[in-house]
């Protein structure tokens, strides 16, 4: 996807241009913006609209983890409208969704896609406190941004991005970890994150000896990392350690259910180890 005026800048007269529109090699997507075939749809959707690919779709395309991942069947674009006022009568494309942008004129549109900071910013307006929690570990994770840099965007009073952001840590390696780790702290279960016991590190510990690992989307995708898991599990219980292992699509689809078994282990005390 590219502007008419990038093409200017990077020398393309206007012959070049009407003729990679003739060739096929351009197609006209909205005044003054041209998409080579192939583009991503949601992309030419938000541009027809005259908006900008914001939040969760724009950060799913930086590379981080966002509930679009999730929610992909949907299909639906996040996007914001462009500061030019003639452009919001385009009219909107079926699968394009518009965040609420109260501040859209100090954040004009230059481009298809946002950057992570305008990102996030579209995602307090858009996104419930959880998956704020999610995109902002998974950005320190990624170290995409510094938490430094957050806090001047987000940082400050009683918002909902502030409050987020202070219970956001670096230490969730994934979505649904964080996810988990939101869970249980709504349920007052207290953890550890990223605790190494022995030669092994685990994603959290809970008590004394409750260890909770989450298994990415593409676990299993190598013997090797099976193996290597399984093994550890192997050392861990050999050495009093309980070990719960839950998968993405249980965080993702049965939380509640993750949640209560946890618990149930915890209330027996099993997550202690036994006093002599
Ligand atoms: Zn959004």
């Amino acid at each position: 996807m590219v502007r008419r005026s990038h093409l200017v800048d990077c020398g393309y007269t206007q012959n070049d241009i009407r003729a990679a529109l003739t060739s096929g090699e351009l197609e006209r997507i909205r005044y003054g913006w041209y998409a080579q075939p192939g583009a991503h749809a949601g992309v030419t959707a938000a541009v027809r609209s005259g908006a900008t690919v914001t939040c969760v779709s724009a950060l799913s395309f930086a590379g981080v983890w966002s509930p679009v991942w999730f929610d992909k069947l949907h299909d639906v674009v996040h996007a914001r409208r462009t500061e030019y006022r003639e452009q919001r009568t385009l009219p909107l494309q079926p699968n394009v969704h518009i965040c609420a942008n109260v501040d859209r004129d100090a954040r004009p549109c230059r481009f298809a896609l946002d950057a992570i900071e305008d990102a996030l910013i579209s995602a307090t307006f858009c996104q419930p406190f959880e998956w704020l929690v999610v995109l902002f570990e998974s950005v320190l994770h990624l170290q995409r941004l510094p938490r430094r840099r957050l806090e001047e965007l987000f940082g400050s009073g009683s918002s909902r991005a502030a409050r987020a952001l202070a219970v956001s840590s670096e230490q969730s390696e994934s979505g649904a970890e964080s996810l988990l780790q939101l869970g249980l702290r709504r349920r007052r279960v207290r953890f550890r994150q990223q605790v190494r016991i022995d030669r092994d590190r685990v994603d959290s510990l809970i008590g004394d000896r409750l260890v909770v690992e989450v298994d990415g989307e593409q676990f299993h995708s190598s013997s090797e990392s099976f193996e290597a898991d399984r093994a550890r599990d192997r050392r861990l219980i050999a050495a009093g350690y309980i070990v719960v292992r839950v998968t993405y699509w249980q965080v993702m689809s049965d939380l509640d259910a993750v949640l209560d078994d946890i618990c149930r282990i915890v209330q027996r005390g099993d997550h202690l180890f036994p006093r002599r």
